[in-house]
């Protein structure tokens, strides 16, 4: 039968300071080796969650830590009041990798989404239509914790209590053509998506979309803006996913893998887009301080490597082969497989959060999502070896749902 909830319920919140705002599982890790996390009992957790799609290069990937390391000892932040040769190389690298003119550093991924939407507006009221402010956005997204990004995402369980919700965002449903040319105003400045919804499920935008989308923007002289917090450096087995559909945006942001672990995000601009963001408008104490730089410059030199987005694409085939080999094992439990390289999702028949909890009882970690979704995100430095240690994990915990007699201890 199905496991015992136990595992899943959080320390009792009474005794934490901490506000109760998260259900965390019961296990505590106290180090990392590449794919692996091991929890202060000593126990070993091959690592398919990679801190919801953080952990791009694994845990302690020497090359990472020899850079925060090295730059702890020089110097950790300045302000943005200084010169910042890490950061102007930074930023010149992810121009030349990406459709972008400009970039702008933030420390999280709602905040890359706020200076996107910021930039949005401001950009059609440097154009003298200051009324062009609203974005339009889709069922199902996510894009933040902020009071902005919260209306841009459009869900209730994150908007009841907070208020008047933030003016300037009407949402559709997914993948609703009619629905989107309808809900196009005079008023309408950009439209936000997801190339491939992570909270939300794993839910991926065909290309001809995406490619729909930039079309219609065009004509109608409205900014393209994609979220690649989750979908970006490489998680796709692209550099960022939007080029499986061969369309670029006119902004994006991006976060989690980009920084390894370290807090880090990025707004992308073109110059045109980026047009309106000029000296003053916006800043952060924080974002592009010289340790994030650091991170962010070893990242790109491994993600950038040659060969590596090949091997993402190749470990991402294998996983999503034989996931959908038990899939038609286990069609009770499993009901689709979905999603493009290392961004995987099992829809389940069971509550992901049961199945997810199946999976860490065989020491493997994993990430609920919406739509009845278990996401599989690896660090993208997953071997086939460990791909298949996954798969065998994955097994393990579907015979023991399905409680088969026969393979019992
Ligand atoms: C995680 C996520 C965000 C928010 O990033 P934070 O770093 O948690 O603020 C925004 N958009 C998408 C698509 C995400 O997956």
């Amino acid at each position: 039968m199905t496991l015992s909830t136990k595992s899943v319920s959080p320390h009792d919140p009474a005794h934490s300071a901490i506000l109760p705002t998260y259900a965390r599982a019961d296990v505590t890790f106290e180090r990392g080796e590449g794919m692996w996390l091991i929890a202060s009992n000593g126990d070993r957790y091959l690592d398919f969650g990679a801190g919801i799609a953080v952990n791009s290069l694994g845990h302690a990937h020497p090359h990472l830590v020899a850079a925060l390391t090295g730059q702890a000892q020089k110097l950790w932040h300045t302000s943005n009041l200084f010169q910042m040769p890490d950061g102007e190389r930074f930023a010149q690298r992810l121009v030349e990798a990406t459709f972008a003119d400009r970039v702008f550093f933030t420390n999280s991924g709602a905040e890359a989404m706020e200076c996107a939407i910021k930039m949005a507006r401001k950009y059609h009221s440097a154009n003298g239509q200051p009324e062009r402010y609203r974005v339009l956005t889709f069922e199902g997204a996510f894009h933040g914790r902020t009071l902005a990004t919260i209306a841009a995402g459009g869900q209730a369980k994150y908007l009841d209590g907070f208020g008047p919700k933030v003016d300037g965002f009407d949402q559709i449903a997914f993948g609703d053509h009619e629905a989107l040319d309808r809900a196009i105003t005079p008023e309408t400045g950009a439209i936000l998506i997801e190339p491939i919804q992570g909270e939300g499920g794993i839910r991926g935008v065909p290309a001809v979309c995406l490619r729909g989308l930039r079309q219609l923007c065009d004509d109608k002289g409205i900014l393209l803006i994609f979220d690649e917090v989750q979908t970006g450096v490489g998680r796709t087995g692209k550099l960022f996913a939007h080029e499986w559909a061969g369309v670029t945006p006119d902004i994006m942001a991006t976060a989690k893998g980009i920084g390894g672990g370290f807090p880090l995000g990025v707004c992308f601009a073109t110059e045109e887009a980026g047009k309106g963001m000029t000296y003053g408008v916006h800043g952060t104490t924080f974002g592009g301080n010289q340790l994030a730089m650091a991170v962010g410059n070893a990242v790109l030199d491994v993600v950038l490597e040659d060969g590596f987005l090949d091997h993402v694409r190749q470990v991402g085939l294998l996983l999503r082969q034989r996931l959908a080999e038990l899939q038609d094992r286990f069609p009770d439990l499993i009901e689709e497989v979905r999603g493009q390289g290392l961004m995987l999702g099992l829809r389940t028949r069971i509550p992901p959060g049961e199945f997810a909890a199946a999976l860490r009882a065989e020491k493997l970690v994993t990430i609920p999502a919406g739509d009845s979704v278990v996401r599989l995100l690896p660090p993208l430095i997953v071997s086939e070896e460990e791909v298949l240690e996954g798969i065998r994990r994955i097994e393990a915990a579907c015979v023991a749902l399905s409680s088969k007699p026969k393979t019992v201890g």
